[in-house]
């Protein structure tokens, strides 16, 4: 038999994806440039499914039916173009070549380019779901031509992650949207674990809590409007206890959070397209923050707020209240920064014409990957309404919910900022909020200013037209 899909490069992600293939049936063809990662799967796992294993890249483009499919699953960056160097000319026109790592979606659209001259699609592929997902179900966000999708969306709808019998895949867009939109959820999920561990903080060191009372309280949330996977596993880390100490887990981890670089691409993408993600930058920021550890050594001692205001009393009213607070921040704080996210993908999807059906994209992170949550329904629904929102924030589902939860969303930042307690992703995501429903922005002013040093020009209110005011001269305006 030929096999209906090759997979190269067989290290954690690599090899869970071929056994889930083979899992649900589809003969596989398996190759990895060390071949003692082939002989293992193939000996462990060999009972789940049927593996054709290839000791050379050769073997495996001759053990596949035609088209070919390959999917390539190696390190990312300079590996995987060596990887592709070396199939592409043993490959046909019409065979395609899948990159199931995390690439940048410029060198995907690079990639994709190069392959198309030589007529092989070359479908970028995000996944996401870490090593589990790979293995009982992704979330499978593929770029790439159409056509590629006709003879792979099949097969990778089976082995993504299904909620009520969807699949958790959908054809993306041309070239590098498949990327782009990984990236991007990359970037939300960084703005999501930041904003769960502020509540985590201020909940802390506002009333106290233990770690352990802490993850009660996860877990309840749980259980409502924030269910989701985030929530899910930090009540799992709070609860944990360090064996060797028999301390909480989360007191006997390093508080330097490290990052591998998409909420980094995420934020420089975004600069680039001049979309404001205040929120995933903020969480990228506070990891580099709490990373900066000479800076942090020699700011220790600066003061805090006086007279140091104490939380208020764990038993008091007040205490309850302001965990309902503190959820509601959390929820208004993460429609933000999913608004900004769904934003940059809009922008992103304009500037290279690839058409991302953002409601589609909601559907497929319901499951598989990191940040599924119960919230994507909202989104899904909000832009399959007949009138696309121009921001989540103005989809009524989100703009009912931010009018309920704002007036605790206001206390929680005033109350974070009097304790002396950093809430970058609160307190950004409510200025965002507040910048876009005002009136007027003080833009006007920094017009003026520009005007005024660099003879920028501006706009006016009341007519069309360029201005400027002859600041150093008789400060009359003259129209530009
Ligand atoms: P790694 O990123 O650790 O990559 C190891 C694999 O790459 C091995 O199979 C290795 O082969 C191969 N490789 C490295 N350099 C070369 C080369 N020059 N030529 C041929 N093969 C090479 O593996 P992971 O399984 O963790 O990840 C695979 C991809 O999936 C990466 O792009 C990663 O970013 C992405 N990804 C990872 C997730 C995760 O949770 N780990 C989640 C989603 C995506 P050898 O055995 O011979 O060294």
């Amino acid at each position: 038999t030929q096999a209906r899909i090759g997979v190269t490069g067989l290290a954690v992600m690599g090899a869970n994806l071929a056994r889930n293939l083979a899992r649900h049936g589809h003969v596989v063809a398996v190759h990895n440039r060390s071949q003692y990662r082939t002989k293992a799967l193939v000996e462990e796992f060999g009972h789940e499914g049927e593996f054709v294993p290839c000791e050379t890249p050769q073997e495996l483009v001759a053990a596949l039916e035609r088209p070919r499919r390959i999917l390539v699953m190696v390190k990312a960056g300079a590996p995987t173009d060596a990887v592709i160097e070396e199939f592409a000319p043993l490959l046909e026109p019409g065979d395609m070549l899948v990159d199931g790592g995390n690439a940048h979606f410029l060198d995907t659209r690079r990639r994709e380019a190069a392959m198309r001259e030589r007529g092989i699609h070359f479908v970028g592929a995000g996944v996401s779901g870490g090593e589990e997902g790979a293995l009982l179900g992704p979330s499978i966000m593929p770029g790439g031509s159409a056509e590629s999708y006709a003879a792979l969306g099949p097969l990778l709808e089976d082995i993504a992650a299904k909620v009520g019998g969807v699949p958790c895949c959908t054809h993306i867009g041309p070239d590098g949207a498949g990327h782009f939109v990984k990236m991007v959820h990359n970037g939300i999920e960084y703005a999501d674990m930041q904003l769960i561990a502020e509540a985590y903080d201020l909940l802390r060191q506002g009333l106290d809590l233990s770690p352990a009372e802490l993850a009660d309280v996860f877990a309840e949330w749980n259980r409502g409007e924030l269910s989701s996977y985030l929530i899910e596993i930090t009540a799992e880390v709070l609860r944990q206890v360090d064996a060797s100490t028999g301390k909480p887990f989360v007191d006997v981890v390093a508080d330097r959070a490290e990052q591998k670089g998409t909420g980094r691409w995420t934020v420089q993408i975004a600069l680039d397209l001049g979309v404001p993600v205040s929120g995933i930058a903020e969480a990228v920021f506070a990891r580099a923050t709490s990373g900066a550890v000479e800076l942090r050594q020699a700011a220790r001692g600066l003061p805090g707020p006086t007279p140091r205001t104490a939380g208020p009393a764990r038993e008091a009213q007040a205490g309850t209240d302001f965990v309902e607070d503190v959820r509601q921040a959390l929820y208004a704080s993460k429609i933000v920064a999913y608004a900004q996210g769904f934003d940059q993908i809009r922008a992103g999807s304009a500037e290279y014409g690839w058409n991302v059906d953002p409601g589609a994209l909601a559907t497929i992170w319901r499951g598989g990957c990191i940040i599924r949550a119960v919230f994507l329904d909202r989104i899904r629904e909000a832009y399959e309404a007949a009138r696309t929102p121009a921001t989540l924030l103005v989809a009524p589902y989100f703009t009912d919910a931010l009018a309920v939860a704002q007036d605790a969303w206001r206390r929680v930042v005033a109350r974070a900022v009097e304790l002396g307690i950093p809430a970058p992703g609160f307190s950004s995501a409510l200025a965002y909020y507040d910048a876009l429903r005002a009136e007027r922005l003080p833009a006007a002013l920094i017009q003026g200013q520009r005007d005024f040093f660099g003879a920028h020009t501006y706009r006016r209110i009341d007519r069309e037209g360029v201005f400027h005011v002859f600041w150093s001269g008789d400060r009359m305006e003259i129209e530009g």
